[in-house]
């Protein structure tokens, strides 16, 4: 047997961390900034503790370009490294310093904010850069040192000339990446990237007014001074503590957040846990039409310590929430995976069980708190909240206590108060609670008439996947069933007052039946008799509620629907015979005349149904014309 150590050289795996480290070269810049910071993070924590004598001050770091000579430094005030600390730091590639400082002073660090964690970032700048210098002076006494490599595994390590405490970070830029070298495109990574991190990071300089004196005269022009142009904010909304932020904070927050955005948010929820997992964030309820689900999604930005990572919380939000906006930070999210694995993690199941919980509190206390407010917001927060019933349990039975029913007439119950308010008049033969529905006020207008003329309430259910969450209610909820008010299944409540005499006798019932038969295609309506009051709709077109909900659940996908085939189009045509057009439809001697009056009678029908179209409609319309001459 031999035994023996797989030799892994340092030169095979330079090329590799340069080829496929990261996928995107323009990591390099947060990476090193993330170290600035880690590097002022610590100093910050040393004075803390009483392990460093310096005075802190006010520490920035600051990024300059410099074109001509094809290099970008990254200079910070924080700790720095002696020469010792290069060669154990720099030269080893993934052994993180981060680490290691976190092991060192464990429970007193744990909140100190320090990003670093693989040994890895640094590495990154040779993604972009031919050659890298450290120049770095310890907060110790120690001299300083200047590091300096090609690329190869080779290295140089010298004293530098350094005087004050921190490191300077040399890019020189290799030339297939020059784009980096643009003041634009570098200003464009620090704000994606760097927006909110703790420590002040400097940018050029920019030009501000000088407020005026008080006693000015009018046409004082305003002086002009040049300042530091300070990128971030180091203290951005969702470290800060709830009780500490107003309502115009969060507002203000939110436009930092999206500067293109002139809509408000509707209401915010602050998330801030530390156990079992470490997580804050603020998410905001913007305004939510019906139209736009998808367009809607990925605006939720992740962040690591302030650090931007990614607006793909796939998989760590849940996906029904990922239509909200706003801002996620936890250090407990593991990234380097791949999503699929990230669904399955415990720790971030947990989390994105948590952040349903954390959003359906805040709607119950909305809602609890100011009803007509929330009743107000509904239409455009349902979206979300049905998506969310639909789509997790949990949530779903949270929802009970805030989801709404908005009724035809704009009064807004909850399911419970639904149910006491039907119960006693909505019930079908066998005994199940109806639940009247319009999905849209116009088109069924004339039902919706009706149902309400019998003293049904009737509700509007208008979003697109209310279809899906019916089919939901019907199988939890027990003995209930969901009806449009255009539905066939209505008739079984209308029906109610089953002692309606038939103006018509049996003879002359199987007559009016072959009538209409020869003139009515059997292929696209089922012929009903019903004896109703003498002045409703003499033909009345209804779809079987089974059926019409299939085709949608079928359009809006989901839920076993596919490989159905296509459902041919079924409708019921119920005919009033009590009503005075069909005695006269009986009555009338000449075929011609007869079959004018039912082909005139149906495409009425069908008209208020909304299925007339085209040819047909323009024949109608012509006929009509006539008629009234
Ligand atoms: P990580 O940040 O994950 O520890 P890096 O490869 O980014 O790994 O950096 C390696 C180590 O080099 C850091 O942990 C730190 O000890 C040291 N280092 C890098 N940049 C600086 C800096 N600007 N100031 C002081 N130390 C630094
Ligand atoms: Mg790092």
């Amino acid at each position: 047997m031999t035994k023996g150590n797989i030799n892994v050289s340092v030169e095979n795996i330079f090329p590799l961390i340069k080829k496929f480290l990261y996928s995107d070269h323009e990591i390099f810049l947060r990476e090193l900034i993330s170290n600035a910071t880690d590097a002022t993070l610590k100093l910050k924590h040393l004075t803390n503790v009483g392990d460093s004598k310096v005075e802190f001050g006010n520490p920035q770091i600051e990024v300059k370009v410099d074109k001509e000579g094809k290099k970008i430094h990254i200079i910070d005030q924080g700790l720095g490294m002696t020469a010792e600390e290069v060669e154990k730091y720099i030269n080893q590639i993934a052994f993180s310093g981060a680490e290691e400082f976190l092991d060192k002073y464990k429970d007193s660090a744990k909140d100190s904010g320090i990003i670093g964690h693989f040994g890895l970032g640094f590495y990154s700048s040779f993604m972009v850069a031919e050659k890298v210098e450290i120049i770095t002076k310890s907060y110790t006494d120690a001299p300083a040192a200047h590091w300096a490599c090609d690329g190869s595994p080779e290295f140089t390590l010298t004293k530098g000339k350094k005087k004050d405490r921190g490191t300077e970070i040399i890019l020189h830029i290799a030339d297939d990446s020059t784009e980096f070298l643009e003041d634009s495109r570098i200003s464009a990574l620090l704000t994606k990237y760097n927006k909110f991190m703790p420590i002040p990071i400097k940018f050029g300089t920019k030009e501000v007014n000088v407020a005026l004196p008080e006693d000015a005269p009018k046409d004082a022009k305003p002086e002009k001074k040049t300042v530091d142009n300070i990128i971030n904010n180091p203290n951005p909304a969702w470290t800060k503590q709830p009780a500490d932020l107003s309502d115009e904070a969060y507002k203000s927050f939110y436009r930092e957040l999206y500067p293109m955005q002139f809509e408000e948010p509707l209401f915010h929820i602050h998330l801030n846990v530390d156990y079992p997992f470490n997580l804050t964030g603020i998410l905001y309820f913007p305004k939510m039409s019906n139209s736009d689900m998808n367009i809607q999604k990925d605006k939720i930005q992740l962040y690591q310590n302030q650090v931007y990572v990614t607006d793909n919380v796939e998989g760590i939000v849940p996906e029904f929430l990922t239509m909200l906006r706003g801002v996620i930070d936890s250090p407990d999210i593991p990234l380097n995976v791949s999503r699929s694995y990230l669904q399955a993690d415990g720790a971030v199941k947990k989390i994105s069980s948590y952040i349903t919980r954390k959003v359906a509190d805040k709607l119950k206390t909305l809602f609890n708190d100011d009803r007509e407010d929330f009743e107000a917001k509904w239409n455009d927060i349902k979206i979300v909240i049905e998506y969310g019933m639909l789509s997790e349990d949990k949530f779903f039975e949270k929802a009970d206590a805030f989801a709404l029913y908005p009724t035809v007439d704009g009064k807004y119950y909850t399911y419970e108060e639904l149910f006491n308010k039907i119960k006693a008049n909505q019930t079908d033969k066998d005994g199940k609670l109806v639940i009247l529905y319009a999905s849209n006020k116009d088109a069924q207008h004339s039902y919706i008439d009706a149902a309400k003329a019998k003293g049904y309430e009737i509700l509007l259910l208008d979003s697109p996947i209310v279809s899906h969450l019916m089919q939901k209610l019907e199988s939890t909820k027990e003995n209930i069933t969901f009806s449009r008010v255009d539905a066939d299944n209505v008739d079984n409540l209308i029906k109610k007052d089953d002692t309606k005499i038939s103006k018509l006798s049996d003879e002359q019932k199987t007559e009016l039946e072959t009538i209409l038969k020869e003139v009515i295609p059997s292929e696209k309506f089922m012929v009903q008799l019903e004896p109703m009051d003498s002045d409703a709709s003499p033909f009345i077109i209804t779809q079987p509620e089974f059926m019409r909900r299939m085709k949608e659940m079928q359009a809006t996908g989901g839920g076993g629907m596919f490989g159905m085939g296509n459902m041919p189009e079924m409708y019921n045509l119920v005919v009033n015979t009590n009503s005075e057009l069909v005695s006269e439809i009986l009555a009338t001697k000449t075929k011609k005349k007869q079959e004018r009056l039912i082909t005139q009678s149906l495409d009425l029908a069908r008209l208020s149904q909304g299925l007339l179209k085209g040819e047909e409609l323009t024949n109608f319309i012509k006929r009509s014309y006539e008629m009234i001459k």
